[in-house]
C-alpha cells in the first residue's frame, strides 16, 4: 500500500477502484484505486509500481518525444499550448523580480517554457528531462544546458534561483523525495514554483469520464495541497491558487499551483489546511463519469454482438477496454503510434493502425476512433486510405457522438 505521498501517513481511506486496462509493459496498468489520506486529505492513486519503474517508463516512452502524437503538453508545439505556457510564465512572473535569476525547468519536454522566459529576457536557463530526444531538442533549440535523466538521479552539481515544475508531480510516486531533492539544489531563498491538474475542478469540465484517473497521474493536487507540503518541508509557503487554459476541445482545463520558498520557517503552531470543496468535487466528477460510462456501454453499437475495431488506444480506451472486456465485446485494437505495435492490453494484441486496411470488414462491423479530438482528422485519413487501397470503409463513430 502507498502512504500518504505528503504527509507519509498510512490512514488510507479507499474512495473509488475505477476498472482500467492499460499496455502491459507500463507500470500502472490494473484498476486505478483512488484513495484519501485520512490525516491530511490529499487524493491519490493507490499504485505498486516503484519510483524506478516510473523513471524507466519515462525515459523509455516520453510521448513527447514523437511530434505526430503531441498535442496539450507537448512543450509549447501547438499555439494552444503556447498560451498555455504564456500563461504560466505569467503567473510565475509575480514571484521572481530579477532577470539575471538562474532557472531549472524540471521536466522541461521539448522547452517550451524554458523557451518562453527566454524570449523574455531570462537567459541563465536550464532544462531537465528523463527522455533523450526531448533534452536533446530543447538543448538544440534554445542553446542551454539540459540535464537528461531522471530527476532523481541527475547529479546538477550547482544550485538554482527557481525551480519551476509544471504538470510533473501529479506523475511522481515519491513526492516528498522529489521535493527533497529540489530544495537541495535550491539557493537560501529560492522560489519553487509547482503546477498540476486543478483536483478541486475536475468536476468543472467531463473531457471523458475518469480522465483524470490514469495510468500517469497518480496525485490529485488543490491548492490547500501546497500549503501542506510546504508545511512538512519546513519552508515558507507563498501562494497557491488555480489558473485556466484552452484546450483543443474548446474547454478550460484547470491547473492547481503553488509557490514555495527555501526559508526556514517555524510550523510547530501550524496544522493541515483541507479544502472540502475538493471532496465535494471528487465525488461530483467520479458520479458524473459513472454516468457517463453508464451512458457509453448502453449504446446498441456494444450490444448487439458485432465486431467493434478500436482505434487510438490511449487513457479513455484503456478504462472502455476493461468495460468491454467484462461484456464479453468483440474486440481488435489498433492504433497509429508503431510504437504500440504488438504490445498487449490484457490479453488483446494492439495492431499498426494503417493494417486496418487489411481487415475483411463484415456489414455490421464498425470503427470506434477513441480520440475526443482528433476524430475528424483521423476518420479523413483512414477514408483516404481506405479509397487508396480500393477497399470501402465500415462505418466510423466517435466516443463523442456516443456519450
Ligand atoms: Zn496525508
Amino acid at each position: 500500500m502507498r502512504p500518504c505521498p505528503i504527509c507519509s501517513k498510512g490512514n488510507v481511506l479507499l474512495i473509488e477502484i475505477i476498472p482500467l486496462l492499460g499496455y502491459n509493459d507500463y507500470p500502472i496498468n490494473g484498476p486505478y484505486i483512488l484513495s484519501q489520506c485520512g490525516d491530511c486529505g490529499f487524493y491519490y492513486g493507490n499504485v505498486s509500481a516503484s519510483q524506478t519503474d516510473l523513471d524507466n517508463y519515462y525515459i523509455n516512452l516520453s510521448k513527447y518525444e514523437n511530434i505526430d502524437t503531441i498535442a496539450m503538453g507537448s512543450g509549447g508545439i501547438t499555439p494552444l499550448d503556447q498560451m498555455r505556457l504564456q500563461k504560466t510564465f505569467r503567473n510565475v512572473l509575480k514571484y521572481i523580480n530579477d532577470k539575471a535569476i538562474s532557472i531549472l525547468d524540471v521536466g522541461c519536454a521539448n522547452g517550451g517554457l524554458l523557451h518562453v522566459f527566454q524570449s523574455n529576457g531570462y537567459l541563465n536557463i536550464h532544462g531537465n528531462d528523463p527522455s533523450r530526444i526531448c533534452a536533446l531538442r530543447t538543448k538544440q533549440n534554445l542553446g542551454c544546458i539540459v540535464y537528461e535523466g531522471s530527476f532523481f538521479k541527475v547529479d546538477f552539481e550547482r544550485t538554482f534561483d527557481l525551480v519551476t515544475v509544471t504538470h510533473v508531480l501529479e506523475h511522481v510516486i515519491d513526492v516528498l523525495g522529489f521535493m527533497r531533492k529540489i530544495l537541495s539544489i535550491l539557493n537560501e531563498d529560492g522560489i519553487i514554483y509547482l503546477e498540476c491538474p486543478d483536483a478541486n475542478s475536475y468536476n468543472k469540465v467531463i473531457h471523458s469520464p475518469n480522465q483524470e484517473f490514469n495510468t500517469e497521474h497518480i496525485n490529485h493536487f488543490d491548492s490547500s495541497d501546497y500549503y501542506n507540503l510546504a508545511f512538512i518541508l519546513d519552508v515558507e509557503y507563498i501562494d497557491s491558487g488555480s489558473i485556466s487554459f484552452s484546450t483543443e476541445t474548446n474547454n478550460e482545463y484547470f491547473a492547481s499551483f503553488g509557490v514555495l520558498r527555501k526559508r526556514k520557517v517555524d510550523h510547530s503552531n501550524d496544522k493541515f489546511r483541507r479544502d472540502s470543496t475538493t471532496d465535494h468535487a471528487i465525488k461530483d466528477y467520479l458520479k458524473s463519469s459513472f454516468m457517463a460510462m453508464v451512458n457509453l456501454l448502453n449504446c446498441s453499437e456494444f450490444n448487439r454482438g458485432n465486431r467493434i475495431f478500436m482505434y487510438g488506444i490511449g487513457q479513455l480506451s484503456f478504462k472502455l477496454i476493461a468495460m468491454l472486456e467484462s461484456m464479453n465485446c468483440n474486440l481488435i485494437l489498433y492504433d497509429g503510434d508503431t510504437r504500440n505495435k504488438g504490445k498487449k492490453i490484457g490479453n488483446y494484441v494492439v495492431q499498426y493502425g494503417n493494417d486496418i486496411v487489411f481487415e475483411n470488414f463484415e456489414a455490421d462491423d464498425v470503427i470506434l476512433i477513441c480520440s475526443i479530438i482528433s476524430f475528424t482528422s483521423i476518420k479523413n485519413s483512414l477514408i483516404t486510405f481506405f479509397n487508396d487501397s480500393k477497399k470501402v470503409a465500415p462505418n466510423f463513430i466517435s466516443i463523442q457522438d456516443l456519450m
